[in-house]
């Protein structure tokens, strides 16, 4: 794990989600927008005060920290000659040891969907009645529910998922999408992720919302699934386009049923056309996209032959 540059940007009015498009392609997870109002009071989609919102992202330190830190000053600057309001953003760095700190210190609950509510461990909020509560501490996993990916697989887990469906969550990071099917009724969640940091903070988030008894998490990908009779009824993967190929060429579709969907996320909008075509390949027909922001979700049927 790595230390982190924190980005600051201080923006009045509707700049703050321009400035946050921008900071999203390089901070995946690490992004807040915040309101000078209490945690838990500002909720996207509702009227906020607009000014002095602060947008702030968390971008691992690697190799290439230069280049994208650039990338980023140069973003901004074109911005700024749109919008003259948007000021140059400010740098920091933040160790690792502080980092979970300082996101905790920004990460407020969210409202996603028409009744999701994903709230932080350790915020106090009240839900509104008829809404499903999702608490979560991702620590060092992605899927905080701030990331647009993420938000577009809580919506579809919202219209698509039924009581009778058995569920499989590919790559389930923090655990989220796996936690959301079980709260919004499936039977049954598999959920997977090939990272064993990731597999620890799912395991605790399933605990912390009490769904041990529908809920299975493990180390791994598709091992075993391909060769076993059992088939699910949805399929979850927020991954990476150059995966969700990769797995489309492994036979995914085998381990749901035929007229079963299969929802994919974490896809560019770019690279809609090739990953279209490799789950077709594969016989997951589209049935749907979303798009938010630069981001893609595609929710595929198997076909029926
Ligand atoms: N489901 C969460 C997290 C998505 S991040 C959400 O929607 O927010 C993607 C996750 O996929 C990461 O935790 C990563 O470790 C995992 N991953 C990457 N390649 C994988 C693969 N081939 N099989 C399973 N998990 C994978």
């Amino acid at each position: 794990m790595s230390d982190w540059l924190e980005v600051t940007v201080t923006v009045d009015g509707e700049g703050a989600e321009a400035v946050a498009d921008v900071l999203r392609r390089y901070a995946h997870q690490g992004l807040a927008i915040e309101h000078p109002l209490p945690a838990g009071e500002a909720w996207p989609g509702e009227p906020v005060p607009q000014e002095n919102l602060i947008v702030r992202a968390y971008i691992p330190i690697d190799a290439q920290i230069q280049t994208t830190r650039r990338q980023i000053e140069q973003a901004l600057y074109y911005l700024s000659r749109i919008d003259a309001r948007i000021p140059a953003p400010t740098f920091r760095t933040v160790k690792e040891e502080d980092w979970a700190e300082a996101w905790k210190a920004h990460y407020h609950p969210i409202r996603v969907g028409q009744r999701l509510l994903i709230k932080p461990a350790w915020a106090q909020v009240e839900a509104k009645p008829g809404e499903v509560v999702i608490e979560l501490d991702p620590g060092m996993a992605f899927g905080t529910g701030t990331h647009p990916t993420t938000q577009l697989c809580l919506m579809a887990c919202e219209w698509i998922v039924r009581p009778y469906h058995s569920v499989l969550d590919l790559g389930t990071g923090s655990g989220i999408l796996a936690i959301a099917a079980a709260k919004l009724g499936a039977m049954k969640v598999l959920a997977r992720d090939i990272d064993e940091l990731a597999v620890r903070a799912a395991q605790e988030n399933v605990q912390r919302n009490g769904v041990t008894d529908r809920v299975t998490v493990q180390l791994g990908s598709l091992e075993g699934l391909l060769t076993s009779p059992r088939r699910f009824g949805l399929g979850l993967a927020n991954i990476t386009a150059p995966v969700i190929m990769d797995l489309a060429r492994q036979g995914l579709q085998h381990v749901i049923w035929p007229g079963a969907r299969f929802v994919f996320s974490g896809i560019i909008h770019d690279q809609a056309d090739e990953v279209i075509a490799a789950l077709a390949a594969a016989r997951l027909d589209l049935i749907d996209r979303r798009q938010m922001g630069d981001w893609l979700m595609l929710i595929t049927q198997r076909r029926y032959e």
